[in-house]
């Protein structure tokens, strides 16, 4: 059995507490996890407030910060496969995923590297002769990163990138479920050289670990990417230490089809946008709002796409769709279908285990069209798309906007005028038009509504890590 160590001022040791991590591929126990409690939060916070202000990194040029990330971006880039197959085995997502999303990994580390020397405060031109007034931009301080357990390499990497070109100091806390490839990546900030104290990568449980973290004296900032739910937890902590917080949270992403799109590459968007990483996306396009008119021929494209879909092993490069990452979510799935086939939602494809063995279910296709459905309005963070039709505009726009959250949406069309009009009318921070979950580090990303607030991504990511000084000098 494969054993993980926690990374705490600049040494790996086993935490208080040990837990057992599951291969949710086949729903056995295949590695030995760090439980951090109380006193590994503290000591980490503590390590990270010494490097913050005493360590040799508190005087490290700009440019020094940036080479440190550079060379962290060429060791993720040397170990992409590593690193992915660790996240594989750990989440069950799939190895094509993983793989692929580790260059993107790579990639943001370096963008945030070149940045690093690219922050620059300004000056103010007050009303007097004899005064000179400037804004330095210093880090804000020490970062709690908190990372839900899909894809912690790559969003920890959007909180670490910019919090550490901005010269901040992190604990960052791996989720509880598939923490094996954050532990891992510690390796490779350690052997990038980085002083000790800057980064820490600890995991442990929400109500204890993430609490003890979020309520922490010395931290003056939380990144949080998880469920509104937690979130809601995660700032009532921050009351405790008044720390500001950024928060990525859920999402029920409209994926919105005309009868004028290019159906083919729609759909082929559409089973990439909610079945690829078995729907465990923030982004997934979970509720399908197409024209009427269009409506049977686009469903018969999914089902065919959805049961033809390669379901089996998530190490193996050939399989499409993987085990979910735990049982508990492959149960709530399996309710909310229930609950809305009840409700008359019909099924045209899935809603049921397609193996023995592993937490998997079958990518499921349900036509809420008419139906007070529950899968339309509940987050599933599953391979679960709900179907819904309009014949107006209007109509496409209040069903997408008909929703707490607002992460995403997709708009298929080929008519440019309408494009733009939907762009304007749709609430959500991201709008990909006849093209879905593409990202970049140079694009912000971040949601509206209860999809949280802050955003990742770019330039002004790294300005959220800095806060101002005011500096006035009589000359
Ligand atoms: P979660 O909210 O259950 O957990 C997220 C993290 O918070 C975990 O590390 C967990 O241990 C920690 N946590 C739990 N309770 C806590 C507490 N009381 N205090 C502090 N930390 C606590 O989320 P999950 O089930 O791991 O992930 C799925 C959710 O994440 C979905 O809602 C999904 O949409 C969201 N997500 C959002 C984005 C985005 O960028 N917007 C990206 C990926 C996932």
């Amino acid at each position: 059995m494969q054993r993980f160590q926690q990374y705490i001022d600049g040494a790996f040791d086993d935490g208080s507490a040990r837990f057992d991590s599951i291969d949710p591929a086949t729903g056995t126990v295949w590695a030995e996890m760090p439980e951090a409690r109380e006193g590994d939060v503290d000591r980490a916070v503590k390590a990270a407030e010494r490097a913050l202000y005493d360590g040799p990194w508190a005087t490290m040029t700009a440019t020094q910060r940036g080479k440190l990330l550079f060379r962290l971006a060429d060791l993720v880039a040397q170990r992409a496969l590593v690193l992915a197959e660790l996240e594989t085995r750990d989440t069950g997502k799939i190895i094509r995923e993983t793989s692929a999303q580790i260059a993107y990994v790579a990639e943001y580390y370096r963008y945030y590297a070149g940045l690093a020397d690219k922050i620059e405060g300004s000056t103010l031109p007050i009303d007097k002769p004899d005064m000179d007034v400037w804004l330095r931009r210093e880090p804000v301080g020490v970062v709690a990163a908190i990372v839900p357990w899909n894809s912690q390499l790559f969003l920890s990497a959007v909180k670490l990138g910019p919090a550490l070109a901005a010269g901040c100091t992190l604990v960052v806390k791996a989720s509880e479920d598939g923490p094996a490839p954050l532990l891992e990546f510690a390796r490779l900030v350690h052997e990038a050289g980085f002083p000790a104290g800057v980064v820490n990568v600890i995991t442990g449980f929400g109500p204890s670990c993430g609490a003890a973290l979020t309520r922490h004296p010395g931290v003056a900032h939380i990144a949080f990417t998880g469920g509104p739910g937690t979130a809601a937890a995660v700032v009532r902590n921050s009351a405790e230490n008044l720390a500001s917080t950024s928060l990525e949270l859920g999402g029920k992403s409209p994926f919105i089809v005309f009868a004028d799109a290019d159906l083919e590459s729609a759909a082929n968007a559409q089973v990439a946008g909610i079945f690829a990483a078995t729907g465990q996306s923030c982004v997934a396009g979970s509720r399908l709002i197409v024209e009427r008119s269009v409506k049977d021929r686009f469903l018969a494209i999914l089902k065919s796409r959805a049961e033809a879909v390669k379901i089996g092993s998530p190490l193996d490069m050939a399989t499409e769709v993987g085990p979910l990452c735990t049982d508990r979510q492959r149960k709530l799935i399996e309710s909310v279908v229930t609950a809305s086939a009840e409700a008359g939602a019909k099924l045209v494809a899935g809603g049921s285990r397609p193996k023995d063995e592993g937490y998997y279910y079958a990518p499921t296709i349900l036509d809420c069209d008419g139906v007070s459905s529950p899968s339309v309005e509940t987050e599933l963070f599953g391979p679960v798309l709900s179907v819904l039709s309009f014949e107006t505009e209007a109509e496409a726009v209040q069903l997408a906007n008909a929703t707490r959250f607002g992460l995403a949406a997709g708009v298929f069309t080929q008519n440019l005028a309408r494009a733009h009009r939907m762009i304007r009318k749709i609430r959500s921070g991201i709008v990909w038009v006849n093209t879905y979950r593409a990202v970049s580090p140079i694009a912000p990303f971040g949601g509206f509504g209860q999809s949280g607030h802050g955003r990742e991504g770019g330039l002004a990511a790294a300005l959220d890590y800095t806060r101002t000084k005011t500096v006035w000098v009589r000359t």
